[in-house]
C-alpha cells in the first residue's frame, strides 16, 4: 500500500475578514492511498499555516512540505514516516505548527492502519482498558456571573458530573473572575467537581497566587493555565501552593517540550492535545512521560468530532486515561460536522468498537465552510 495524495481542507464559519473564535474553523486532511483506503485527521490550530507546512514544496533537506515526504510511502509505517516527517521540516517545524500538522497526518494514518488490519485503533495501541470514559463538560462563560447557573443547571441535567468553563471574560477582571465561580459553585453543590481555566489571562505568578488563595473557598478541581507554559518556575511555584491543582500544557508540543515542563514546572496535571503534541504516537510517549513523574494527563479537546474520536481510542488504550474533555462548543464544525456525536450515559461516554476512528464526515458541511480549494 502506497500514500498517493494527500488533501488539505481549510474550514472557517465566519468570514475570513471577521473575528473567529474556538470551534470555529478547523484544518483536515485526507490522506489517500492507492488501495482505496483513506485516512482522516484534524490540527486544532491555524488552518492556513498548517496548510502552508503540508503543501509546501521543498527548499531543502530540512524544509520540505509533509505531502511531498509521504508520497509513495507505506501508510502503515507510522513511526518511521512520523519521525521522516520531524526530520524532513526541522527548519520550519520542530515545535508549534510544524508538529500541528504533523499530528494531523499522524491520526489519519492510525485510521488507515485501522482500517486495513480490521482492528479499532485502540487494540493497535495495545487493548482497551476500558468500556466508558468519564466525560466533563467545558462551557464558555457568560458575562454576566448569575447567567451560569443556568449553563450549569442544563448540563448537570444532561448528566455532567464534571464541568470546567474558561474563555469568555475569564481571567480579565479577578473581582469578576471571584463572582462567576461563586455563581457555578452555589448552582454545582459544593461537592461537584469544578475546575476552571484562564487561558493564561492571569500572567503572573504573583497574581495567580492572589487568585487561587481567593478562590480556595470554592474548592476547584484544577486550575488550568494561570500562567503560560513556558513561565515553568511560576507554575512550579504555583503547585505548590495549597488548594486547587495547577493544569496545563494544551499549547506544548511533543515529548521534548513535556519532558522540560514536567520536570521544571512540575504540574499536577497535563493536557497534550492530540491534534497538536504530535498526534497519537506523540501522546502515547507523553503519557508514559507524564506517568513516570507522578502527573495526571487529562487530554484538551475543543474542536471538531474527529479530535474527540481519535482522543477516546487513546483513552481507552491508556492506563490512566479516565477522563475525557467534553466541548460544549456549538460552532457547527463540532456539532455536524462528524455526524452524531458520543451520547452521555450517566456522565460517561462509551467507548466505539468500531474500525478507524468511526466518523464520517459531512461532506455538504465541507462544502459550505470550506475556504480554500
Ligand atoms: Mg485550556
Amino acid at each position: 500500500m502506497k500514500i498517493t495524495d494527500i488533501e488539505v481542507i481549510e474550514l472557517r464559519v465566519p468570514p475570513i475578514d471577521q473575528e473567529c473564535t474556538w470551534g470555529e474553523d478547523a484544518l483536515l486532511v485526507r490522506v489517500i492511498t492507492d488501495t482505496g483506503l483513506v485516512g482522516i485527521g484534524e490540527s486544532d490550530t491555524s488552518p492556513m499555516v498548517a496548510r502552508a507546512i503540508i503543501e509546501a514544496p521543498s527548499s531543502n533537506l530540512y524544509s520540505t512540505g509533509l505531502k511531498s515526504l509521504l508520497i509513495g510511502e507505506n501508510p502503515l509505517e507510522i513511526q518511521k514516516l512520523w519521525d521522516k516527517m520531524y526530520w524532513g521540516s526541522n527548519y520550519l517545524g520542530r515545535r508549534g505548527a510544524g508538529i500541528h500538522a504533523i499530528s494531523a497526518i499522524d491520526i489519519a494514518l492510525w485510521d488507515i492502519a485501522s482500517q486495513f488490519y480490521q482492528v479499532p485503533i485502540y487494540m493497535l495501541l495495545g487493548g482497551k482498558y476500558r468500556d466508558t470514559i468519564k466525560a466533563y463538560g467545558t462551557f464558555i462563560p457568560d458575562d454576566i456571573p448569575a447567567q451560569n447557573k443556568k449553563i450549569v443547571r442544563k448540563l448537570i441535567e444532561q448528566g455532567y458530573t464534571s464541568l470546567k468553563f474558561g474563555g469568555g471574560i475569564l481571567g480579565d477582571d479577578d473581582d469578576t473572575d471571584v463572582e462567576i465561580v461563586k455563581a457555578v459553585r452555589e448552582e454545582a453543590g459544593d461537592d461537584f467537581e469544578l475546575q476552571i481555566d484562564l487561558a493564561s489571562k492571569w500572567g503572573t505568578y504573583g497574581r495567580s497566587a492572589r487568585m487561587f488563595k481567593r478562590l480556595e473557598k470554592f474548592n476547584l478541581h484544577w486550575i488550568e493555565e494561570p500562567i503560560l507554559a513556558d513561565d515553568m518556575k511560576g507554575y512550579k511555584k504555583l503547585s505548590g501552593l495549597t488548594g486547587a491543582q495547577t493544569a496545563g500544557g494544551e499549547s506544548l508540543t511533543t515529548r521534548y517540550e513535556f519532558a522540560d515542563f514536567l520536570k521544571y514546572a512540575q504540574p499536577d496535571i497535563i493536557q497534550p492535545d492530540i491534534t497538536r503534541c504530535g498526534g497519537i504516537s506523540e501522546m502515547r510517549k507523553i503519557s508514559e512521560l507524564a506517568s513516570m513523574n507522578g502527573t495526571k494527563l487529562v487530554p484538551h479537546g475543543f474542536s471538531t468530532g474527529i479530535l474527540l474520536a481519535a482522543t477516546i481510542q487513546f483513552l481507552a488504550a491508556s492506563k490512566d486515561g479516565d477522563l475525557l474533555e467534553y466541548s460544549q462548543s456549538d460552532s457547527p464544525l463540532f456539532t455536524s460536522l462528524t455526524g452524531s456525536l458520543p451520547a452521555l450515559e450517566n456522565g460517561n461516554i462509551r467507548v466505539p468498537d468500531c474500525i478507524g476512528l468511526g466518523v464520517e464526515l459531512d461532506e455538504e458541511l465541507i462544502s459550505k465552510y470550506r475556504i480554500n480549494s
